[in-house]
């Protein structure tokens, strides 16, 4: 093929260097220059590849000052290929200020499809895909994850989330406080050897990764199911309950007892007294 004078965006894969498509090749052999995140890294993919164009680095820290550089480029007749790290570019990855600026310019975009961790693991979930959002990567502070999280409380579609294996217990444990027992899917080392697509309430989750180290370790997508109208607000009479057994017993065993009592599900008391114990901190 003869590439034309323009940006094309071309994802790149996400963990097995099988899942990269035909047309995906064609373009980068066939650019003048490849813009990348990492030219290192890019680099190992384009040699296995056998693409000889040179790279270009383009990253969140020099991006708005290289997008100029890149579209004169193209004004000049030259044809650019937008790659990141691994997946789509701009998905939680840099291109968006190139991509804006060639658009307000009138430089044509031309998007390949291919590889989207979001959207693989998606299709994989059993959670509903006809409606979601993508939340990318929540705040590393607490104050500022806590508040996001809060914002998407009442949030009916399947909220996916891009999260590192350094931070996903913590992420989980404030899920669970603030949006309560949600069900929620782990997709880990998507397309790799470990690869592993889980699905409990977020309290057994956690309890569950937290069993092997192993299962923290990798790429995480997270995805939570939406608020439903059968989530049932828990008993005024079941919470004095939980929070008198509380003073007494470890939450674990206060939320079985009063589970038993008032035939509630045990998961969401516990979820309602780890909320009760932290807004006590
Ligand atoms: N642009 C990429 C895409 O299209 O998916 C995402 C880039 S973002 C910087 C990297 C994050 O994507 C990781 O921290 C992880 O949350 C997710 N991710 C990337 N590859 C993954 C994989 N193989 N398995 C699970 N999650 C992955």
């Amino acid at each position: 093929m003869t590439a034309s004078p323009c940006l094309y965006i071309v994802p790149t894969p996400i963990g097995n260097l099988s899942d990269i498509t035909l047309r995906a090749i064609e373009v980068l052999k066939a650019v003048d220059c490849i813009a990348a995140e990492d030219t290192r890294h890019s680099g190992i993919l384009l040699q296995h590849l056998d693409v000889k164009a040179p790279m270009i680095a383009l990253h969140d820290h020099n991006e708005q000052q290289r997008a100029s550089v890149l579209i004169e480029k193209i004004q000049q007749g030259q044809s650019i290929a937008l790659i990141s790290d691994a997946g789509t570019p701009l998905i939680s990855d840099p291109g968006y200020h190139l991509v804006k600026l060639c658009r307000d310019a009138g430089v044509k975009v031309v998007p390949l499809p291919g590889p989207c961790a979001a959207i693989t693991a998606l299709s994989a979930a059993g959670l509903p895909t006809d409606r979601f959002v993508f939340e990318g990567f929540l705040p590393a502070k607490e104050k500022g994850k806590e508040d996001r999280l809060q914002a998407l409380a009442e949030e009916s579609r399947t909220m996916v989330f891009y999260e590192s294996p350094r931070r996903v217990i913590d992420t989980l444990t404030t899920m669970l406080q603030v949006l309560g027992d949600r069900q929620i899917v782990t997709a880990r080392e998507l397309t790799k050897t470990f690869e592993t697509i889980h699905s409990l309430p977020l309290s057994e989750m956690l309890v569950w990764l937290q069993e092997d180290e192993n299962r923290t370790r990798g790429e995480f997508v997270l995805m939570v199911a939406g608020k439903t109208d059968t989530q049932e607000e828990l008993p005024a009479e079941a919470t004095r309950t939980l929070l008198l057994l509380q003073k007494e017993l470890p939450l674990k065993k206060a939320a079985a007892l009063t589970a038993e009592i008032y035939g509630l599900k045990k998961n969401a008391l516990y979820a309602w007294g780890l909320e009760q114990q932290k807004s006590e901190r």
